[in-house]
């Protein structure tokens, strides 16, 4: 049975597709590839942020969810179906990670190197899927034939890894923050690497710091005609700028807008810290930052939430327990670096703003979902190291419940807000009949415990189950390095 299986089945009138057959790079990660799988007495967290229900039974067959409800009154499955008693156990849609990079810091960085990122081509993509994140947005890359590589690879059944929507290059203007960023020349430059890209198989951009008005209009537009999608995480633009614009999404939320700081120009980039030292002072339920939540709601434009990598900024958070399962993935060196540049920052606490603009960061998030903002969720795994693939989506949605969310609304943000986000929510990021099979098993309860969202038995993609404990196994201490 494992070496593929094929079926078609005919269900409520519906033709499923075939499921693909589950390779030998797949397989020793597989624990399950049953045609049919009934999941029954399960807790039920959908996605759509209604409440947790009890006792659910979740029938799959061909790859996808065919029936949901009460276990009591659950058709009876076939015969061959594999059958899971899931007592105690919840079931969630899988994550759609909407800022999850497929690079990570290379080790060694110091004074007089060069900021280079290295390709995790081997441990990212099992990393995300062992952390649940079955469909994964890469919000900007710097290897983007290497992403579109892995990407086809995972969708020949190659290698395990999410379903991947690959980013664009990054669009960044000048000075470009590092080496393996291509420096716009301006806006005829800008229109022409969306083109390019968009006919390489980019199904959405990210416009970088230092990109100028003019570059981002025209890659907007350019982008808009092959009906993509543009993101940002801004500098030398203002949200509202950037809003008018037409820009789609932003990344990271109100701790990156520079629009407030009285010391910008038009169309340059003050830096980040002067910004962030003016940000911290203000109220965000004070009438600008207010009008701000109500200009992007207005407009349209969705915002990703990182929560988990604004913590490592600040000081003396994450706690070591999420500290503990990330240096057990790390290469020794990245976790070295990470581990020196955290105790670091603990030595001057005293002079961070972080702890303060974290805090206006999640009410910030708060209020532009209460304002009826789209707000999906991402781990980027980037700045000084300490965010994981995976990991770092686990303890986003962790963050989002310290922010005031209930754990179905943090979820809802992680899954089905993101599958909006890609226009596919027709197909994936809800547990509904008819969506993929894009589901994670954990043990535990995360409505009442949102850190239960850690403990995860299977990840199930296009309804083959994957053990997260040997995915996460196979690639130990290469993170960082390859
Ligand atoms: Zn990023």
């Amino acid at each position: 049975m494992r070496e593929g299986v094929w079926m078609w089945a005919w269900l409520g009138g519906v033709a499923l597709t075939a499921r693909a057959e589950v390779g030998a790079g797949l397989q020793p990660f597989v624990k399950s590839a049953a045609p049919s799988v009934a999941i029954m007495h399960v807790r039920v967290i959908d996605g759509t942020g209604s409440p947790a229900r009890e006792d659910q039974a979740v029938l799959i067959e061909a790859g996808r969810i065919v029936w949901v409800g009460p276990n009591a009154l659950a058709p009876p499955p076939p015969a061959d179906a594999e059958r899971i008693d899931a007592t105690g156990k919840t079931l969630m849609p899988g994550f759609v990670g909407m800022h999850e990079h497929l690079f990570y810091p290379l080790p060694d960085a110091a004074a007089g190197r060069l900021p280079l990122y290295g390709e995790m081509g081997d441990s990212a993509p099992r990393l995300y899927l062992a952390g649940g994140v079955t469909t994964a947005r890469t919000a900007g890359s710097l290897e983007p034939y290497t992403d579109l590589s892995i990407k086809a690879a995972i969708d020949h059944g190659d290698i395990p890894g999410p379903r991947l929507f690959v980013t664009g290059p990054y669009l960044e203007g000048a000075p470009a923050i590092g080496p393996q960023l291509h420096t716009l020349t301006g806006p005829a430059d800008a229109a022409r690497t969306v083109d390019y890209w968009a006919a390489e198989g980019a199904t959405s951009f990210k416009a970088y710091m230092h990109i100028t008005p003019a570059e981002l209009k025209a890659a907007i537009d350019a982008a808009h005609a092959h009906h993509l999608k543009v993101t940002g995480h801004l500098c030398a633009v203002g949200f509202r700028e950037a809003a008018a614009l037409g820009i789609d999404n932003l990344e990271h939320g109100l701790a990156v807008d520079t629009e407030f700081y009285a010391g910008k120009r038009p169309g340059e980039c003050p830096g980040q810290q002067p910004p962030q030292t003016a940000l911290a002072k203000m109220d965000v339920e004070g009438p600008e930052i207010q009008g701000l939540i109500h200009d992007l709601v207005a407009h349209h434009v969705a915002v990703t939430s990182t929560l988990a990598i604004f913590e490592t900024f600040v000081p003396n958070r994450p706690p070591m327990s999420e500290a503990r399962r990330v240096r057990e993935s790390l290469h020794a060196e990245s976790w070295g670096d990470y581990a020196t540049t955290r105790a670091a920052l603990a030595e001057h606490a005293q002079g961070s703003v972080w702890s303060r603009l974290f805090e206006m960061e999640q009410r910030f998030e708060r209020d532009f979902v209460r304002q009826g903002g789209l707000l999906m969720a991402g781990c980027d795994p980037t700045g000084y190291g300490g965010v994981l693939p995976g990991f770092g989506d686990q303890r986003n949605v962790e963050l989002l419940v310290e922010a005031g969310f209930t754990p179905e609304e943090a979820i809802h943000i992680a899954t089905q807000n993101g599958a909006i986000g890609l226009g596919e929510d027709a197909h994936f990021g809800t547990i509904a009949p008819g969506k993929a099979a894009d589901l994670i098993l954990v043990a535990g309860n995360p409505a009442a415990t949102i850190a239960d969202v850690e403990k995860v038995e299977t990840v199930y993609k296009d309804g083959v189950g994957y053990d997260p404990h040997r995915l996460i196994e196979s690639v130990r201490g290469l993170m960082g390095i390859r």
